[in-house]
């Protein structure tokens, strides 16, 4: 079976994309496309799994995959290229394996790595379209710009709780800069390890930005370029919106200020700080395998606050405090205690004579990072409750709700 230029699939490769070869905007010769095509996925998450997944499945033929984030149970509910057997290992080995294993037609590239200003042009550079599926506003917008910079299309989405968004940015046609000229204050974007999300709808959004993806590689039908999606999920309504490139724009105009994103502070842009490469605060594989030993069970905890046995520290943010807290605790948020971890300063005595501290946040994930760093800091005893609030709450632990004096 040849296109009209001669060019031949496999029967294996007939077998396999059979099904879409029936269809018009594919075909042999849109097969042939997609099998010599490189898409870039950003982020092996909640929206990178569903999308390089459709990817792979659909033989686009060079994937690559950036993640430096190692696979955690907590985030297996929406991130399905990941399986529990993968705990603790890196991300993008765990990925490439598993897509190599759905298809062998295809190659997977590896990037285990952040995004930074310093390798973000030399990692999209030999890849035709580029897929975000990081859940940060500074690595956003410095794919943004890499991308503008590049000529590069890139298929943006969010999500968080029961809300997706996703545009498509095409060279010549704005950008998220011209969209959003700024991230959300923290307050206004939680992330979703502080507020939750539901995990079918990154599956979602995911799965829609695979779909961009194939149209933008086929030139089949009509893109979201120059039009905002906005899904909810909880009531399941789409609303589209169109909007303009911003003639201003500081990435995307004809004289664009940004021309070199090593020159930007992408920190600075606001949001989560930017995950690095070299970054001490990040966990290594040792807190993976030992997590388990560091973790308390909310039954022993309460038996321990009845001995007056432990002291318990609230690793929230103060917004999450004063929705709902555990009576008798200290507040010390995560990111205070990495901002002191990071400059070398003393953390405050956090329990009066040595007993046991146990940290909590809303589910045990940031209270296992913040244990991580106490027992560096010599807080052998620092611990981190399993299930956190969540947990606490399973087992009718005593609750001050809508209190913010601590
Ligand atoms: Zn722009």
């Amino acid at each position: 079976m040849a296109d009209s230029e001669g060019r031949k699939l496999s029967d294996e490769q007939i077998r396999r994309y059979s099904r879409q070869l029936l269809l018009d905007e594919v075909g042999i010769a849109g097969q042939q496309r997609l099998l010599q095509s490189r898409v870039l996925v950003v982020g092996i998450g909640g929206l990178g799994s569903p999308a390089a997944i459709y990817l792979a499945a659909a033989g686009v033929g060079t994937i690559g995959v950036v993640d430096a984030d190692r696979v955690e149970t907590w985030n297996l509910h929406r991130q399905i290229l990941h399986f529990d057997t993968d705990e603790g290992r890196r991300k993008t080995r765990s990925a490439g394996e598993h897509l190599r294993a759905l298809n062998p037609d295809i190659r997977v590239e590896e990037h285990d790595t952040y995004l930074s200003p310093a390798n973000a042009a030399d990692i999209i550079r030999p890849y035709h379209v580029v897929v975000n599926g990081c859940d940060n506003f500074p690595t956003r917008y410095l794919l943004n710009d890499a991308c503008v910079l590049a000529h590069k299309p890139l298929v943006d989405a969010g999500v968080l709780q029961f809300h997706g968004q996703a545009s498509t940015f095409k060279p010549g046609h704005g950008c998220l800069r011209c969209l959003f000229p700024v991230p959300p204050p923290p307050e206004a974007a939680p992330s979703c390890s502080a507020v939750g999300v539901l995990g079918a709808l990154p599956g979602q959004m995911g799965t829609l930005q695979a779909t961009e993806t194939l149209k933008i590689l086929l030139g089949a039908g009509t893109t979201l370029t120059n039009r905002f999606l906005l899904y909810d999920g909880l009531n399941c309504t789409y609303h589209s919106f169109d909007w303009d490139r911003d003639p201003n724009c500081p990435v995307c105009a004809d004289n664009p200020k940004i021309t070199d994103v090593t020159s930007v502070n992408y920190e600075k842009l606001g949001g989560a700080p930017m995950p690095t490469d070299n970054d001490p605060l990040t966990p290594p594989h040792e807190f993976y395998a030992r997590r388990r030993e560091w973790e308390v069970n909310p039954e022993d905890v309460r038996g321990w606050i009845e001995q007056n046995q432990c002291s318990l520290v609230d690793v929230r943010t103060a917004e999450e405090r004063h929705a709902s807290r555990i009576p008798e605790s200290l507040a010390l948020p995560l990111a205070q205690l990495r901002q002191k971890y990071a400059q070398g300063q003393a953390v405050r005595q956090l329990s009066e004579t040595g007993e046991p501290v146990v940290l909590y946040c809303q589910v045990g994930e940031r209270s296992a990072a913040a244990a991580y760093l106490l027992r560096r800091l010599g807080y052998t005893e620092a611990h981190s409750l399993r299930g956190g609030m969540l947990g606490w709450s399973n087992v009718g632990g005593d609750l001050i709700k809508g209190d913010d004096s601590s």
